[in-house]
């Protein structure tokens, strides 16, 4: 048993890699594509938009992952973001809206495109994401909040980004970064308290954006309780099936 638990695990670590490796990408939009992915926490959207971003070469722009390196760093937004993300508050929508801003600007992003995953979360947000471009194709990934919270429970991240999970997702190295060898930990807002209010948070004003997608014809939406690399694939599928037109809305 316990054989065939280890077999699993490192059979979907290499499955995941694989998949992110295939090239060249299988999307050629005539545009760049703009796309935001949406879950409640712990749904996985982090770890799925990774995938995206290696599998179609679009630039990942996570707000966390922005905020919490500004942390680490100390900078003056990150001093300021600090109280928020630890309470699992929202930081102010000025905050967001002008680190996004900035981020969609860059040369890089502007050819490649990019996925947007924590972003848009507010009906301001929403808004300011409008002014800037909005985007092609949102993504959806659905999962209970009861299978969320269990998953949050074992999460580890790193300060570049990459999230793991002692079960679903073990790193290579207990404790360390798989993709920089950094120190795994915890996240402050991975304890009960605030995962409630992340939750909360979600339903009440982020979800509300989702239907907005919906309505507009350019959501995708995919389970997202099957094992990494089946939720990945049934998105890719998905993608190729909404194709070069969901790009070109
Ligand atoms: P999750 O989706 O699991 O809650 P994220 O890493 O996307 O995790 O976000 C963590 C925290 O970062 C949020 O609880 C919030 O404090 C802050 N944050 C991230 N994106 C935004 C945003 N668009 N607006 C306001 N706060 C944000
Ligand atoms: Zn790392």
């Amino acid at each position: 048993m316990v054989f065939v638990r280890v077999f699993c695990y490192s059979a979907v670590t290499s499955t995941i890699a694989r998949m992110a490796r295939r090239q060249p990408p299988t999307l050629r939009p005539f545009a760049p594509p703009r796309l935001v992915i949406f879950g409640v926490p712990g749904s996985g959207k982090g770890t799925q938009a990774e995938l995206v971003a290696r599998r179609y070469g679009v630039r990942h722009i996570s707000t966390g992952t922005i905020l919490r390196s500004e942390i680490s760093r100390r900078t003056v937004l990150g001093q300021r973001a600090r109280r928020y993300l630890a309470a699992g508050k929202l930081v102010p929508d000025s905050v967001t809206n002008a680190l996004v801003a900035k981020h969609l600007r860059t040369a890089t992003v502007r050819r490649r495109g990019f996925i947007l995953d924590g972003y848009p979360r507010t009906r301001r947000q929403l808004n300011a994401l409008e002014r800037m471009g909005g985007v092609t194709l949102a993504v959806e990934i659905a999962l209970t909040d009861a299978a969320a919270v269990h998953r949050i429970s074992g999460r580890q991240n790193c300060v570049c980004g990459a999230s793991y999970h002692a079960a679903y997702h073990p790193p290579k190295r207990p404790g360390g970064c798989d993709r920089c060898g950094r120190r795994l930990f915890t996240r402050d807002d991975d304890r009960p308290g605030p995962v409630r209010r992340r939750i909360r948070i979600y339903h009440r004003q982020t979800a509300p954006h989702v239907r907005h997608y919906r309505r507009h014809g350019v959501l995708v939406t995919v389970d997202g309780q099957p094992a990494i690399a089946e939720v990945f694939s049934s998105l890719v599928g998905r993608l190729r099936r909404v194709g070069w037109r969901a790009h070109r809305v």
